[in-house]
């Protein structure tokens, strides 16, 4: 007898990369940053790809960008700081920015820079308010503003050759609107090329019903419940708790990956590693290499139907032909468990990988037609 199953994968999204400055100052009318007790520093970065080596994966790194503003270009939008038109970045020259740019630069697969912010929050005549896209009641900011803040996040990653704009976006202080006639925020988004949105669906403003109870479709992004984060915003150092470890994403801030001690960050991100590693060969899970295939997988283990029999799996995946989501890939994951000697065929599906990852589990990577939309695997 065979077992068969289309694990969740998990995704990692680290909110708030980025800033330099570390101090809260909130309470001043400034951002919250991260509240670190020391400055952000290059290894702060290396702590990120070193979690993405460990895991074969590539976390979203989550950014603001305004620390990054080495042309005071934020000067023009006055909403996007604290300073308004008298914005001059204290970091424009440090040359820190050049060594840490190098560090993203160089780890293409380790670190996805992500968009969340520019100043995270949205100041209307120098007094904050949240946050950045959305205000508290769901609201969003001007839509000439809003292009104006996506413009300028887009020249930011440029001048610092952080790479093309992102694909994901992780609202600032979560606050989203989900399913808007018109199109609302995500139509914005897709056109500047993001297909992927992560948030604490408890938090979301919702116009109508996701498509299902931990993904939605909005504009053709692929909207993805987050659940709750293993550790509060603030915390140095934490010991995660694994109840958080249920959902498709681990959310953070990037102080949970990090140390009071930079020269310590890889004692926080092997504590992470131990926690998460074993969810790679669990039957029901795995870790997704980025996001397009963690976020596409997810979609997969919800509406691919599986018919297991003595030798076969039979797939029907009619619900996602259905749907339009731009960034969702026809490659996702199945596993097996069969006591070996063992031989997969496929049909109507073809069969890109297969490796034993624990003794009698197998991992099958399969992509799939939109038509017609039913195959079979089976097992010799
Ligand atoms: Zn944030």
């Amino acid at each position: 007898m065979i077992r068969a199953c289309v694990p969740m994968a998990l995704q990692i999204v680290i909110d708030d990369v980025g800033w330099w400055t570390a101090e809260d100052t909130s309470t001043q009318g400034g951002p919250f940053r991260t509240a670190m007790p020391r400055d952000h520093v290059p290894a702060d970065y290396t702590a990120i790809i070193e979690l993405g080596r460990r895991l074969n994966m590539r976390p979203q790194a989550a950014f603001v960008l305004c620390d990054w503003d080495r042309e005071n270009i934020l000067a023009k939008i006055p909403s996007a700081t604290w300073m308004g038109n008298n914005w001059q970045n204290p970091h424009r020259n440090n040359p820190q920015l050049e060594e840490a740019a190098d560090l993203v630069r160089t780890h293409p697969d380790q670190i996805e820079p992500t968009l969340h912010a520019l100043g995270h929050e949205y100041w209307i005549d120098g007094l904050p308010t949240r946050a950045e896209w959305h205000d508290r009641s769901g609201q969003m900011r001007s839509a000439d503003d809003v292009r104006r803040h996506l413009d300028a996040f887009g020249k930011i990653l440029d001048v610092n050759r952080l790479g093309p704009f992102p694909t994901a976006f992780v609202p600032s202080a979560f606050l989203h609107r989900f399913g808007v006639a018109d199109g609302g925020f995500a139509a914005i988004l897709a056109e500047y090329g993001i297909r992927y949105l992560s948030t604490p669906w408890q938090r979301l403003f919702i116009d109508r019903p996701p498509e299902a109870p931990d993904f939605g479709f909005d504009a053709g992004i692929l909207t993805v419940d987050r659940g709750n984060d293993a550790c509060r915003w603030f915390e140095v150092d934490p010991r995660p708790n694994p109840d958080a470890f249920g959902g498709p994403i681990i959310g953070m801030h990037w102080p949970n990956l990090l140390a009071r001690n930079p020269a310590s960050n890889g004692e926080v991100v092997e504590r992470w590693v131990a926690g998460l590693k074993p969810l790679d060969v669990r039957f029901d899970r795995l870790l997704g290499v980025n996001t397009a295939n963690a976020f596409s997988q997810l979609v997969h283990h919800r509406w691919v139907e599986l018919a297991v029999s003595d030798a076969s799996v039979n797939l029907d995946w009619t619900r996602i032909a259905k749907v339009g989501g731009t960034g969702l890939l026809k490659t996702f994951f199945l596993k097996i468990q069969v006591p070996r000697p063992v031989r997969f065929s496929a049909e109507n599906l073809r069969l890109l990988a297969v490796s034993e990852e624990i003794p009698g589990q197998w991992r099958l990577q399969l992509e799939r037609p939109d038509s017609p939309p039913q195959g079979r695997i089976t097992v010799q």
